[in-house]
C-alpha cells in the first residue's frame, strides 16, 4: 500500500462537496501540459462513472500531442468557446483547480470562476496556493498533479473506479511531471501506483510513445536549428540561453508543444545548472527555465517574469522586445 499523506478532513469536505455536487467543471491552467490534461480528465471520467455532469474546461486549445488522452475531444476551450465556458462555470455545482495555485493561471478563464458560485477545491503541487478555494489539497512534495488524483480518490475509496482510462490518463501526468520517471522520481510509491495502473490495464509504452516518441520533420527540424544556431553558453556563469523570434517559429511551422523539452537540453552539459529558453509570442516573450540541484529558477521566474513555478523548472512572460 502506498502511504498516507493528505490530511482525513480534507478528504472529508472533499467527499461532502462531490456528494452534493450535479454539475462539476473542471479546470487546468494555461498551455496545459500532460500533467494538467492528465489530472483533469482523469479526475473527470472517474467524476462521470458516479453519475455527475463534468466538463473540462482549459484557458487555451491543448497541445496536439496531448489529444491522444481519453476524453480530450471533450475538453471545452476558454479562448475557443467562450460564452459556453461562462455558462457552464456560472451554473457549476463545484469547480475543481487542478494543476494551478494562483488564479492568474488560468488567464481569462479566471473571473468566470471567481464569480461562479459553486464550492471550488484545489488539487496542487505548487509551492504557495493563493486562497482562492473554499477547499486547498495542496501537496508540493508530490511529483504530479496526477499523483495527488491518484491519491484522493483512492482516498475516497474510488480506486475501484480508476480502470484503463482513468489511469492512462493518470499515468501520463505521472510521466510527463518526472521526465518519464527521471527526476522527481525518488518517491517509492511513485512506482507502486504506476504497477497498479499497469495492471489495470494501462499501456505505458503506448504513453510514452505518444508523448516523448513522435514529432512532425518540422519539430524536428526546428529542435535541431535551435540547439545548433541559436543556443548561446555561459560557461563562467553555468547558464544557457536559447532564444527563438517569431521569424525562426514561423520559418518551421511552429505548432504548441514543438519545443517541449528543449529548454532542457543544454543541462546534459556538466557545467551548465541553469538553462533559459525565450520563445516570442505576438505580445509577450515566453520564458521557460530549468535548473540542476538547489539553484531556484521559480525564484529567478517570480522576481523578474511574473512567473514561478518549482525549484528546478519554472516559467514566466517578459513584457518587452528580445
Ligand atoms: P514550462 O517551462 O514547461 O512552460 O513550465 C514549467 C513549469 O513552470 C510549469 O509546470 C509551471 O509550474 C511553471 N510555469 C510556467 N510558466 C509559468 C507562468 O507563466 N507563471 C507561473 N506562475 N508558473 C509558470
Ligand atoms: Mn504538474
Amino acid at each position: 500500500m502506498i502511504t498516507k499523506i493528505i490530511d482525513e478532513k480534507l478528504i472529508k469536505q472533499l467527499l461532502a462537496f462531490v456528494e452534493e455536487s450535479d454539475k462539476i467543471v473542471i479546470t487546468c491552467h494555461i498551455a496545459p501540459d500532460g500533467d494538467a490534461m492528465g489530472s483533469s480528465l482523469g479526475l473527470a471520467y472517474v467524476l462521470e462513472q458516479l453519475g455527475k455532469t463534468v466538463k473540462v474546461i482549459t484557458p487555451d486549445v491543448p497541445p496536439k500531442h496531448l489529444m491522444f488522452l481519453p476524453g480530450a475531444k471533450e475538453i471545452i476551450p476558454f479562448s475557443k468557446y467562450e460564452d459556453f465556458a461562462k455558462k457552464l462555470c456560472e451554473k457549476a455545482d463545484l469547480i475543481f483547480a487542478l494543476d494551478y495555485n494562483a488564479i492568474h493561471r488560468v488567464d481569462r478563464l479566471g473571473p468566470s470562476i471567481e464569480s461562479s458560485k459553486a464550492k471550488k477545491v484545489m488539487i496542487d503541487h505548487h509551492e504557495g496556493p493563493e486562497p482562492f478555494c473554499d477547499l486547498t489539497i495542496s501537496y508540493p512534495e508530490v511529483s504530479s498533479t496526477s499523483m495527488l488524483i491518484f491519491r484522493v480518490l483512492t482516498r475516497m475509496a474510488l480506486f475501484p473506479l480508476i480502470d484503463k482510462t482513468a489511469g492512462t490518463c493518470i499515468l501520463t501526468g505521472m510521466m510527463t511531471d518526472t521526465g518519464n520517471f527521471s527526476y522527481n522520481c525518488a518517491d517509492p510509491d511513485l512506482y507502486i501506483v504506476e504497477s497498479e495502473l499497469i495492471k489495470k490495464g494501462v499501456d505505458k509504452v503506448a504513453i510514452y510513445n505518444k508523448v516523448y516518441n513522435e514529432a512532425s520533420a518540422d519539430e524536428i527540424r526546428l529542435n535541431s536549428f535551435a540547439l545548433a544556431e541559436k543556443m548561446k553558453l555561459y560557461p563562467a556563469q553555468g547558464v544557457a540561453v536559447i532564444d527563438l523570434t517569431r521569424a525562426e517559429l514561423n520559418r518551421y511551422n511552429y505548432q504548441k508543444g514543438y519545443t517541449e523539452g528543449l529548454v532542457n537540453q543544454p543541462l546534459r552539459i556538466p557545467n551548465i545548472t541553469y538553462s533559459f529558453y525565450l520563445r516570442e509570442e505576438t505580445d509577450f516573450i515566453k520564458v521557460s527555465a530549468r535548473s540542476k540541484g538547489h539553484f531556484a529558477v521559480n525564484d529567478i521566474c517570480a522576481r523578474h517574469f511574473g512567473g514561478g513555478g518549482h525549484l528546478n523548472a519554472a516559467g514566466g512572460e517578459f513584457h518587452g522586445t528580445m
